[in-house]
């Protein structure tokens, strides 16, 4: 799985560890780029994931773009899978198989998990493009 480490903009990093402290430090998540991300798989064809997070370890599709200056689309996919990495820190040891008894029982969609990551993500871009863009 050929992948590169991603580094975030310094304001962007400062925001992270301002706003969501319980991530713990996006100093200490991982983040990738690559072109095949991990048990992408899974998923039906028509519904590929454009990030999956193991751990504190964030894999985001190559064609997803740049960091550098992120559209929102971009944003939301980055806050949605830092939910999950806070998700994973309130449960450590049950957070993967938690993740994936949601998944069988309820679906990718109307999985618990899924929609605080969805809940989250709206409302952090719109309070990130609020604090940045004026
Ligand atoms: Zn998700």
């Amino acid at each position: 799985m050929p992948k590169e480490r991603i580094t975030l903009p310094s304001h962007l990093t400062d925001w992270i560890d301002r706003r969501l402290p319980d991530v713990g430090g996006i100093s200490n998540v991982k983040l990738f780029r690559c072109y095949k991300i991990p048990f992408e798989w899974l998923a039906r064809s028509n519904e590929k994931p454009s990030a999956v997070t193991i751990c504190n370890r964030i894999y985001f599709q190559a064609s997803l773009g740049s960091f550098d200056d992120p559209p929102p689309e971009m944003l939301a996919v980055l806050f949605h899978e830092l939910t999950h990495v806070i998700q994973f820190k309130r449960h450590p040891v049950l957070h993967l198989p938690l993740y994936a008894w949601y998944l069988l029982r309820k679906g990718y969609w109307d999985s618990p998990m899924e929609i605080e990551a969805r809940e989250a993500e709206a409302k952090l871009v719109d309070e990130y493009l609020r604090d940045y863009k004026g």
